[in-house]
């Protein structure tokens, strides 16, 4: 440095993560937005509205995997931080692995990477270790089946592959992420459903009694109707510790949606049954062709290139947080509409960039 000349400091975004859902999200679509802008961010009361606070295992795996692909200055990246600074350098596709150590959730650490990814220079495949179906995060199937063959449409293309499903507690999970990334992204338009083209049920056990995914497709046919040939029961060999989960699959004209049911502990085969029934009958009574979370998790993709709109329900307090957190980012227009009586729209503006 010369003699008299000062360092300039980048200004940072300054996010409060106390702010609406406060959640976790409002960390991951920061690393994800700061990495695609190259704008560093400060991040205070991190998780501050959730029953522990800062950074868990699954979000310190974030934060370094997204400061390992976009070669990035971290200062706050410890367990339990609340408070984290980010300064990314330049995204780098190649070949990465990131585990959580931990039960969990390996799909929430490749929301924040994956942006990039898609935008890179370079092709990517990306090895990630953790849980693969844990509540409150997006199960493996809702990413292969619901959520990518969005992405797809806006030209990336991006593949995921199970290689073996991790359950809440044990964890133990992995599947392959490979990206072809693309320069822009094309804008969506999601307005109508279309007709439903098929219905699907699996239920899976792991170290369990197959009678447990027995009686949940019990459940389910009783309360859907649903044709013995629409149901599944799959034992898993190979799997560490116990674990279940139903998914119920509707794939219509224009989107397919997965609705998940978790096994727990003390909790029946028929109220995971019930809960993921219950899912899926408010998407239908919506009348939209986008459920609650796809409709969260499309925000940041949508910004990031020509836009989009889509019809929803009622927004989450995840979606609304995260139209924040992008328009802190990024010079972009959301609108948020209710038709009278039916669903709402949500669209973003933005330019290309
Ligand atoms: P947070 O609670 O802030 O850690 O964010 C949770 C994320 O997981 C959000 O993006 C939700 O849309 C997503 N998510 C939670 N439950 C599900 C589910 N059953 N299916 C798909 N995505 C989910």
């Amino acid at each position: 440095m010369r003699a008299g000349s000062t360092i300039v400091k980048p200004s940072y975004i300054e996010i409060d993560g106390s702010q609406g859902e406060g959640g976790g999200q409002i960390l991951r679509s920061s690393l994800a937005l700061s990495l695609c802008t190259g704008k560093p961010f400060r991040l205070t009361r991190l998780r501050a509205k959730r029953n522990k606070p800062g950074l868990l295992r699954q979000h310190l795996t974030a934060v370094n995997a997204a400061a390992e692909i976009g070669s990035a200055q971290v200062e706050g990246n410890a367990l339990g931080s609340a408070e984290l600074t980010f300064e990314p350098g330049r995204v780098a596709g190649g070949s990465y692995r990131f585990a959580v150590g931990t039960a969990g959730s390996a799909t929430l650490v490749l929301q924040s990477v994956l942006p990039a990814l898609m935008r890179a220079d370079d092709p990517s495949e990306l090895t990630l270790e953790g849980g693969t179906h844990n509540p409150f995060a997006p199960p493996f199937d809702f990413l292969d089946r619901a959520f990518l063959p969005l992405i797809n449409r806006l030209g990336p293309k991006v593949e995921a592959e199970l290689v073996r499903p991790g359950f809440f507690p044990a964890g133990g999970g992995k599947f392959v992420v490979r990206v072809e990334p693309a320069a822009t992204f094309e804008h969506l338009e999601l307005m109508e459903r279309g007709e439903i083209l098929s219905r699907r049920a699996v239920a899976r056990v792991s170290n369990l009694r197959r009678k447990i995914a027995r009686r949940e497709l019990e459940a389910v046919a009783g309360m859907l109707s649903w044709d013995e040939s629409a149901l599944h029961c799959e034992e898993i060999t190979g799997g560490i510790g116990p674990g279940n989960v139903l998914t119920l699959e509707l794939a219509s004209e224009h989107v397919t949606e997965i609705f998940t049911g978790f096994g727990l502990r003390n909790v029946t085969a028929e109220r995971v049954a019930h809960g993921a029934v219950n899912e899926l009958r408010s998407y239908l009574a919506s009348g939209a062709p986008v459920g609650p979370y796809l409709a969260d998790q499309l925000l940041v993709p949508l910004a990031l290139g020509a836009g989009g709109r889509f019809r929803t329900g009622s927004p989450t307090s995840h979606t609304l947080t995260n139209i924040e957190i992008v328009k802190a980012f990024l010079d972009v227009e959301v609108d948020v509409h209710r038709q009278e009586g039916g669903p709402w729209t949500l669209e973003v503006r933005g330019g290309e960039r």
